[in-house]
């Protein structure tokens, strides 16, 4: 492949999904490829995409960002089949779909584009790639192993008149070759509910198998027995599978542009390992009656912490509302930060949870379980309890406590609240017990060997050149469609 080739890098929404497509773009840069981040803006105007954007950009400078124009105006992608408002991931979806003419008409605009990457939320991109003879490949959190099952088990269930329903297992135990097993109750919420969103999704992971390579952000020896049974399971008859490439973890090592943050500051006089991070993913909000009891937790526990609070969202499940700044004395016990100051610290909205992971200081990480940020607790060594919130995080929230053994569970997220009890007692058994010096101890371990899956001759660097040569055979294969 010639030194001007680019890759045109599609990460659709989400803070959540931009991070490990940076990640990515900078192997492909490191071997020796030119990069194109093609951005999508959020359809609700939000400071933070703006604000994201241009921390990613001002720490990576040999990487090209562009941001999409938005769709068509003709797109309708509010509303419900019924006339109604349709649920946030529906809309996404529809509007990701719309996102395909802003797609072509760009990589149109480059001459020198050979390839496209898409998220696993951007499968409706393979039809631009398919128009335009573009190879393609998708990259996915880990939770295609188990969720590509789902599909292929439930294939013949699909098409227009899906009949699909998880919701109805309940709580049944699903057994998917190489997880351990879980409540079906455990899916994303999504998946459970019947209508136009289980749809949309399923046809969204279905559609993975179109594409010429699986890109995976894991790496092989975190995910042996899934890996195997994805490797082994993720056939139909008549289709051909694409191969699976664990390339990770993609994980961001002071790519996000935060150098000089309170935070930092603030943990840099704190005594090594003493600090439990609580961080909820770029989404996770909490009621304040949830708040409380957390506050009165983190109190008990006599643990140094540094917890990111959020505003509460006013319609809970909608993930996609801009939220205000958090206005603290409203939202936390008068008294509180006056009680715990110095030994903790709030951080309003966001923190750079990255650096702040692998400050020296920082002991435990209290997390959502989204799929970074599980990558990102391990390679920083990092013990996490997991208290998962939405999307898929509950199913994660089972590999990680029951497969990895790299973390333990909060008990009660999926109550109305963990109270402050649970919170004091998780607490305290990591940073206090020998229990938790043991789940320190392998996390060291998941550590060393993630570095070692990166390096030169490691399974994921070994992936990934595999995955560029056989692009250049999908290249080869391909007539490329000029402007
Ligand atoms: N993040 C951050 N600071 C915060 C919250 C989140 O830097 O205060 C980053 C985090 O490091 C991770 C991403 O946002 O890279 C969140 O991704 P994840 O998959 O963990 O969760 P999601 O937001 O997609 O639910």
């Amino acid at each position: 492949m010639e030194r001007r080739t680019t890759v045109v890098l599609y990460p659709g929404l989400g803070v959540g999904h931009l991070v490990p497509m940076v990640e990515l773009a900078k192997v492909f840069l490191q071997h020796g490829l030119a990069v194109t981040v093609a951005l999508v803006k959020p359809p609700l105007e939000s400071l933070e995409f703006s604000a994201t954007v241009a921390r990613f950009a001002a720490a990576n400078p040999s990487i090209n960002f562009h941001v999409l124009p938005p769709p068509p105006p003709a797109a309708p992608v509010d509303s419900g089949s019924d006339g109604t408002s349709a649920p946030p991931i529906v809309r996404m979806l529809r509007f990701l779909k719309a996102m395909n003419t802003p797609l072509r008409n760009f990589l149109r605009s480059i001459p020198s584009v050979q390839a496209l990457i898409v998220d696993m939320f951007c499968t409706d991109g393979l039809d631009v790639a398919s128009e335009l003879r573009l190879p393609v490949g998708t990259l996915n959190t880990n939770i295609y192993i188990p969720m590509t099952k789902i599909v292929i088990e439930n294939i013949d269930r699909m098409g227009d008149s899906i009949v699909t329903s998880f919701g109805q297992l309940g709580d049944s135990i699903i057994h998917f070759p190489g997880v351990p097993p879980f409540k079906a109750s455990a899916l994303p919420s999504n998946i459970l509910d019947d209508g136009e969103a289980c749809r949309l999704i399923i046809q969204t992971y279905y559609r993975l198998q179109e594409s010429g390579g699986i890109l995976v952000n894991t790496f092989e020896s975190l995910e042996a027995r899934a890996l195997h049974a994805l490797k082994d399971g993720l056939c139909v008859p008549g289709r051909v599978t694409p191969p699976v490439y664990c390339v990770g973890p993609l994980v961001s090592g002071g790519s996000t542009g935060a150098k000089d943050h309170d935070c930092l500051r603030w943990l840099d006089v704190q005594p090594d390992n003493s600090v439990v991070l609580l961080s909820f993913g770029s989404l996770g909000t909490f009621r304040k009656t949830q708040l409380e009891e957390i506050v009165i937790g983190l109190q008990k526990s006599g643990q140094r912490f540094l917890w990111v609070v959020r505003s509460p969202r006013i319609d809970g499940t909608n993930l996609i509302e801009p939220l205000a700044e958090p206005d603290l004395d409203v939202l936390l016990p008068a008294g509180f930060m006056e009680a715990t100051k110095g030994r903790g610290l709030v951080a309003k909205s966001w923190a750079p949870q990255v650096e702040v992971l692998r400050h020296r200081a920082t002991g435990a990480f209290v997390t959502h379980c989204g799929w970074n940020s599980i990558l990102e607790g391990i390679t920083a060594g990092v013990p996490l309890l997991c208290w998962p919130l939405y999307a898929e995080q509950r199913v994660n929230k089972v590999f990680v406590t029951e497969e990895m053994k790299l973390g333990e569970e909060v008990a009660g997220y999926d109550g109305e609240v963990v109270d402050a009890k649970e919170v004091e007692a998780k607490v305290r058994w990591l940073m206090e017990s020998e229990g938790g010096q043991a789940l320190r101890r392998r996390v060291a371990v998941a550590k060393g060997e993630a570095s070692e899956a990166l390096e030169e001759g490691g399974s994921s660097h070994a992936a990934f050149v595999k995955f560029v040569d056989d692009l250049i055979g999908m290249q080869a294969s391909s007539v490329m469609v000029k402007p």
